[in-house]
């Protein structure tokens, strides 16, 4: 499965925001994005304004790196909220906020989106009693997450959960206890996105 694996750190500082790429490191002073504004690249310092392309541009690339997708996975994702009745903008952050390794992170599942990936990859989460261990899985309103009934599964998530928990966004709820489950309770909205986006910059980008 293609993924970036290139240092996290150095997209936050190209995107000039932090990405929140790395778990519990991006809330201590250690966060790369906080100690060093430059951009990365000894020559980054002689660039001037921006032109429109490229503030479109560093809006796509932001957004793919925030969700940890691919070019391919992303245009699809664009065609298919095209296609789609509404906002293109408001849908297509919606069909990227659906994302399985997504939903796992808000919950706080995971601590990163990259270890949620890895949480569903190994098949520790079922949605509605069946295991899904595909990260693009698109999760719809009614769909329960569950932990695997597993030692290790739940020891991970539980620790996740005492150590690092993040607001859940109003579109999932979540129950702790000894099996910790999260339930999707709407389609995410433009307010639920966790950073700023200009989703009509990228629409303008990938509509040309
Ligand atoms: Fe980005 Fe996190 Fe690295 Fe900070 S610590 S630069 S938020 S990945």
């Amino acid at each position: 499965m293609a993924r970036n694996l290139g240092p996290s750190c150095r997209l936050c500082r190209r995107e000039g925001t932090k990405l929140f790429l790395k778990g519990a490191r991006c809330d201590s002073p250690k966060c790369a994005a906080e100690r060093r504004e430059n951009p990365p690249g000894s020559q980054t310092f002689r660039r001037g304004k921006m032109t429109d392309y490229a503030v479109h541009l560093r809006e796509k690339q932001k957004v793919k790196r925030y969700y940890g997708v691919l070019e391919a996975q992303f245009r699809k994702y664009f065609r298919l909220a095209e296609r789609t009745k509404g906002n293109t903008g408001e849908v297509f952050m919606s069909l990227l906020e659906r994302r399985l390794d997504n939903v796992v992170h808000r919950l706080g599942f995971g601590q990163s989106r990259a270890e949620a990936r890895q949480i569903v990859c190994h098949g520790h989460i079922t949605v509605n009693g069946r295991r899904v261990d595909i990260p693009s899985y698109l999760t719809r309103p009614g769909d329960v997450i569950r932990v695997k009934n597993r030692p290790k599964s739940l020891e991970q998530v539980k620790n996740n959960l005492a150590e690092h928990h993040r607001d859940v966004p109003d579109f999932l709820a979540l129950v702790e206890g000894d099996k910790p489950e999260g339930h999707v309770l709407r389609l995410p909205e433009a307010q639920d996105v966790s950073i700023p986006v200009q989703a009509q910059l990228i629409v303008e980008l990938c509509s040309k």
